[in-house]
């Protein structure tokens, strides 16, 4: 859907798959209940499976996402294959120390106790997931919700159905329905999952739709994991390596014709060096996909054509506007092309400017100040990612002091998606909570606290409340505060 629109109303469902997804939650229920007792030897053992199902349908997905979004192979395996068995690896060696009951001291009005705090599985939870990422976004999520002990119905997205068939497979190949199942179909059927009392919801899109499952869940107060989106901004100094800030900004941007949740957005660039950088952007582009870029085999394609339509209505409103086009500017819609395209002067009521532009379109916005630049930051809604790029580390310090997002690289972008010891996701408008490594294990589970009494001093407080109940309760106050 597009970034800032409101969602279509989902239209009503076939009778057959309605009764697929009652049978499904109804038989998952039951297997819930027996995955509390399931051991880790085994939970990793289906981990094992589903790797194995992965690898075996490399070939698949890889062809599955080209037949998609016209995506690279070699962005393919870089994006979606590399995260998700580089997890699958940390799982298998980190989930033993993850799961492990934490033991934790005494205070002094609970002396005589031993506690721990005990992971248990959350119990039947929903991932749904969106087009972009369509494999490391669905399975991603899947392998903390198996790690721990769960079920999972998984609803894919119906703008990659290629990717959604192969997904169906794996799945298949690896669980009995009972445990996972994979449904494909449109928002209808993201409605209709909604409606069923998970446990937990996992889900990955818009900032819009997320809106929409929170209100769902919390009709059965159910927990959310909401993965969303928005616009992530890049600063670039006066003292920044040009060379290399514009080099990973131009390809983490390309990178699937920009649509990536972490994606660079738009760069503040300081004034003293912005013509600098507009003129290596521009051969850096040049370089890389041709003066004409519609022919090179190295930049996917935009989903569909409303996609296309949309960014080519962002391009055509900012250039109605005064915004200059100071590279690119092509699209065809026909053949769901947009050119990678810098744009400068952008007037800040352009929609380029207030909504996720999720494709190749990259405003250069020149600033004079740090404190304008923050200015502007927390005027907009929490991004999932800020990029800071800049020599000097007290600026990027005080600019993470400042402000706010799910998460930050200095002097790199996307990386954070990559590396499993940071916790991956937005804060208010970009997301709510995280996963990756053992954050996805915090999501999935739920840590319940255990006390266990070894000396019962909790009837020195029974009544009658007479003075030997309050001298008791003096004492406390005294030791514990
Ligand atoms: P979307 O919100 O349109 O769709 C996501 C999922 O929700 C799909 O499966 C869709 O079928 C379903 N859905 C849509 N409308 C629904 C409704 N009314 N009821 C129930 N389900 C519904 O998102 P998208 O267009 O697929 O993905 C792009 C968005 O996702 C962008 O905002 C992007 O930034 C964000 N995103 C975030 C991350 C992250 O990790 N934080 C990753 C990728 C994409």
């Amino acid at each position: 859907m597009s970034q800032s629109a409101v969602p279509a109303e989902p239209a009503t469902l076939d009778a057959v798959l309605a009764a697929r997804i009652r049978r499904v939650f109804d038989a998952q229920r039951a297997v819930a209940l027996r995955l509390r007792e399931s051991t880790l030897a085994e939970r990793l053992a289906k981990l094992a499976r589903l790797r194995a199902a992965i690898l075996a349908h490399r070939a698949g997905i890889i062809e599955a996402v080209s037949a998609d979004l016209s995506r690279p192979p070699v962005e393919t395996e870089l994006a979606e294959l590399l995260p998700l068995l580089s997890d699958l690896a940390d799982y298998r060696g980190h989930l033993a120390r993850w799961w492990r009951p934490r033991r934790v001291r005494p205070t002094i009005p609970t002396l005589g106790t031993r506690a721990w705090i005990q992971r248990e599985p959350r119990g039947r939870t929903l991932i749904q997931s969106p087009w972009n990422y369509p494999i490391v976004l669905t399975l991603g999520p899947l392998i903390p919700a198996v790690a721990c002990g769960n079920t999972a119905m998984i609803k894919t997205s119906e703008l990659a159905p290629h990717s959604s068939r192969v997904l169906a497979t794996i799945v298949r190949d690896a669980f009995d329905e009972s445990e996972v199942a994979v449904f494909e179909g449109d928002a209808a059927v993201g409605a209709a999952l909604l409606e069923l009392p998970f446990d937990h919801i996992f889900f990955t899109g818009s900032p819009a739709v997320g809106q929409i499952v929170m209100a769902a869940a919390a009709r059965h107060l159910a927990s959310v994991t909401l993965e969303l989106g928005g616009k992530s901004p890049v600063i670039i100094d006066a003292s920044a390596d040009l060379d290399r800030a514009v080099d990973t900004i131009a390809w983490a941007k390309c990178l699937n014709a920009g649509q990536t949740c972490i994606a660079p957005d738009h760069v503040y660039v300081h004034a003293a060096v912005y013509e600098q950088v507009v003129e290596r952007f521009r051969r850096r582009l040049t370089r890389w996909y041709g003066e004409d870029a519609a022919g090179t085999p190295d930049l996917a394609r935009i989903v569909n054509e409303r996609h296309a339509r949309r960014l080519a209505g962002l391009l055509a409103d900012a250039r109605t506007r005064g915004a200059a086009v100071l590279h690119g500017g092509d699209v065809d819609l026909e053949r769901r092309f947009v050119a990678p395209t810098l744009l400068g002067e952008i007037p800040e009521d352009a929609h380029i400017m207030q909504e996720e532009i999720f494709g190749p379109l990259l405003p250069l916005i020149a600033y004079q100040s740090e404190e304008e630049v923050i200015e502007r930051i927390n005027a907009a809604p929490k991004s999932l990612a800020l990029y800071i790029w800049s020599r000097e580390r007290q600026v990027a310090r005080r600019i993470i002091q400042h402000t706010s997002a799910g998460g930050t690289c200095i002097n790199q972008v996307a990386l954070q998606f990559l590396h499993h010891n940071l916790p991956f996701g937005g804060v208010n408008h970009s997301g709510i909570g995280s996963y990756h490594g053992e954050w996805g294990i915090r999501a999935f589970s739920h840590e319940r606290a255990v006390l266990e009494a070894k000396v019962q001093l909790a009837g020195a407080f029974f009544p009658p409340y007479g003075a030997r109940v309050r001298r008791m309760l003096a004492l406390l106050m005294k030791w514990s505060t």
